[in-house]
């Protein structure tokens, strides 16, 4: 049995605050949440190193997370490859910022997308277990239905190979206008580049521990707000 199955029975969120250092990154600690019932999604463009975009549903109390390598497309004919990763807590469901480099993911993430899930009719989200997963999304970019397919796994392989793919429905288009179209965040309307230039700005994580990010991250969404 694997690190990652033990720690899967015993707490969901243990292999996720097992890569991260509390003390130096301002990411949140992973608790699981009480209350089963939400069904929040998120999705956080994530420079490290490499780009990809953090697919995350909430499930169960967690964040079922998939990391997206090109970003999700609204293009049927277009399955993008998602690796099944660690269990994140809700907390993070309202993270941007840059991870200190030397951390676990360290780089810059940007909240790009946001807003609720659900399974399609007659299906849960237990079936992320049977690999298979069919559902619809109504975020700010996402929206409509798509799949989720686990992938046959290779012999020695330590992570899970998923598809992502959207379904023909009025929100499908052919290309890939999502990650094109989609540059700044649903948060705070910051480019990537400003995110990272703000690491010593006024709404920098840097030095700050998990108990004041979520502060932090409203002052930064207040300040776009009245801007704009
Ligand atoms: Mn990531």
């Amino acid at each position: 049995m694997s690190a990652r199955s033990k720690a899967k029975v015993a707490d969901p969120l243990a292999e996720y605050n097992k890569k991260r250092d509390f003390k130096k990154t301002a990411e949140p600690a992973g608790k699981r949440a009480s209350s089963e019932g939400g069904n929040r999604f998120i999705v956080q463009k994530h420079d490290a190193t490499r780009l990809h975009w953090d697919f995350r549903l909430e499930a169960d109390g967690v964040l079922k997370s998939w990391a997206v390598t090109k970003g999700p497309s609204p293009d049927p004919e277009i399955k993008r490859l998602a690796v099944r990763t660690e269990d994140h807590p809700m907390a993070y469901a309202d993270f941007e910022g840059v991870i200190p480099k030397g951390e676990y993911g360290g780089g810059t993430v940007m909240l790009w997308d946001r807003g609720t899930w659900e399974p399609v009719e007659g299906k849960s989200w237990k079936d992320i277990d049977k690999g298979h997963l069919h559902f619809t999304l109504d975020g700010e970019r996402m929206k409509g239905e798509w799949l989720l397919i686990r992938l046959k796994a290779k012999p020695g392989e330590k992570r899970e190979n998923w598809l992502l793919r959207k379904l023909d429905d009025e929100f499908a288009e052919a290309g890939d206008a999502l990650v094109e179209h989609g540059l700044t965040s649903v948060l705070t309307g910051r480019s990537m580049a400003e995110i990272a230039a703000d690491e010593t700005g006024a709404f920098s994580l840097e030095g700050k521990t998990g108990k004041d990010f979520t502060a932090q991250m409203a002052k930064a969404a207040d300040h776009n707000k009245a801007k704009a």
